[in-house]
């Protein structure tokens, strides 16, 4: 009997778990915490000369164009 009580106890604690990593899931992005913190200069740019990826805070622009470096600010949008 003390086993079937443990395993019962054990089911409810796994159904909590799942359900609670879906309710997770299903949130809106405003109601997570790293949303919330989450800000426009946070948002990630690709560097119109290399590609890569950097906050636009952290993005240098020219011609409105966002660049990692002021080197590849210089050299201006790859050509294609
Ligand atoms: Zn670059």
């Amino acid at each position: 009997m003390g086993r079937l009580l443990f395993l019962l106890v054990f089911v409810l604690i796994g159904v909590w778990l799942v359900r609670r990593a879906l309710a997770r899931a299903d949130a809106p992005p405003a109601a997570r915490p790293r949303s919330a913190e989450l800000r426009p200069a946070d948002e990630l740019v690709g560097c119109a000369q290399c590609g890569v990826l950097l906050p636009r805070g952290e993005a240098r622009s020219a011609g409105g164009a966002p660049y990692c470096s002021e080197e590849h600010a210089r050299l201006g949008p790859r050509r294609r």
